[in-house]
């Protein structure tokens, strides 16, 4: 006789894959067929011809769709690839602790996007017809939009310190050595530096900045107790945080380590057994280094723990590590997060640029010697982009 159990389990397994979407849940014999459907000319949106001509291979031939000859032509894939591209990475939305898309799509239910203002009503119904799907507003699980229990601890003064002690004890330390360089970018207003205003090579003005008066005006890691050196072993993460532009000069120092210096390793996974994304320490970790100034006097608190516990300094995951990576953050399949499954957790690693944090004045206190001073000219600047639907 057969069990109620599987019955009960496949009817909730339906229910939650209607709410589910994006490519990777297409079936792939439905992708397969290499004809061509469509072409970049058959969409009205530009961002979607733009998209389309980035996915799509120039072919010669006619369009089956709008008989445009030649230009970039889609297959299903490609088509696909580009509801994805443009609807579901397209809508991300940023909240305070962590980002999910407002719109996904599947083969399973039809569009219910109503009159929105900006929805390109038009070619998605190419979308629709072609590959049978729907697009629908995506109510995404908790944790990807930062519902986590040790973040909402963290964040109230009175509980911080017992997640902090938690933090110390669950990521491990990592050694750098007298063999590891980094770099450390200073960025000058470009008249200060033709008035003479800046020495740059003097070794000194490559050491921690000076201590802000008040604690709002400091960094992600400072204090006004708390000198910090902040520095990459990414060339372009440290373009990236300095906000650099072309009327900024700009000069590099390579720095290493005159001891081995033990510091604490936050971009890694923390050694606990894994739990539920919203308990976990993990999401909560990762959602608070990719948050803006709102999560500063968080990891400020972190960053005097670990001084006090004994490090010499942290390495954490870069703010930038997403746009320097191109990669999304907060990846979910069927709704589950990709930093929970253990078979992802490496390309989930990968995203991650870790960023050097050295306490106090390393240079100074001669734990960090200059090897090289270097200026820096920004020579070219290129943006990697895709398009999303406005109005959203
Ligand atoms: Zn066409």
């Amino acid at each position: 006789m057969r069990s109620v159990a599987p019955n009960k389990f496949d009817r909730a397994f339906s229910r939650h894959l209607l709410q589910e979407g994006g490519i990777e849940l297409l079936p792939e014999e439905s992708l397969n067929d290499a004809a061509v459907v469509a072409c970049a000319e058959c969409f009205e949106n530009e961002g979607l011809r733009l998209g389309a001509a980035g996915v799509g291979r120039e072919h010669s031939s006619l369009c089956p769709r709008c008989g445009a000859i030649g230009g970039a032509k889609l297959t299903k894939r490609s088509l696909a690839a580009l509801a994805q591209s443009f609807f579901v990475r397209g809508s991300v939305h940023r909240t305070e602790f962590g980002a999910a898309p407002l719109i996904k799509f599947n083969d399973k239910r039809a569009t219910d996007i109503g009159a929105c203002p900006g929805w390109p009503s038009g070619d998605a119904a190419l979308f629709e017809e072609i590959l049978k799907i729907g697009f629908f507003w995506y109510g995404p699980p908790e944790w990807q939009v930062g519902i986590n229990e040790n973040l909402a601890k963290i964040e109230q003064e009175d509980e911080r310190e017992q997640v902090i002690a938690r933090i110390l004890q669950a990521y491990p330390s990592e050694v750098l050595t007298e063999a590891d360089k980094f770099y450390r970018l200073r960025k000058v207003p470009g008249d200060a530096y033709a008035l003479g205003k800046f020495d740059s090579t003097d070794c000194d003005q490559f050491d921690s900045p000076p201590l802000p008066a008040k604690s709002e005006d400091a960094g992600r890691l400072d204090s006004p107790n708390l000198p910090v050196l902040y520095g990459s072993p990414d060339l372009q993460t440290c373009l990236h945080e300095c906000r650099v532009t072309v009327e900024d000069a700009l000069f590099l120092a390579t720095l290493r380590p005159v001891r081995e210096l033990k510091l604490l390793n936050l971009a890694s996974f923390p050694d606990e057994p894994p739990s539920h994304p919203c308990e976990d320490l993990d999401h909560a970790m990762v959602m608070l280094f990719l948050a803006g100034p709102h999560a500063y006097p968080i990891s400020r608190a972190i960053a005097r723990a670990a001084r006090d516990a004994g490090y010499d300094g942290l390495v954490y995951p870069s703010f930038f590590s997403m746009l320097r990576n191109g990669v999304q953050p907060f990846e979910s399949y069927f709704g589950l997060s990709n930093r929970s499954i253990s078979e992802l957790r490496p390309m989930e690693a990968a995203k991650m640029i870790p960023n050097l944090a050295i306490f106090g004045r390393p240079i100074q206190e001669g734990m960090l010697t200059v090897t090289c001073i270097n200026r820096v000219i920004l020579h070219k600047a290129t943006y990697s982009i895709h398009f999303g639907p406005a109005g959203l």
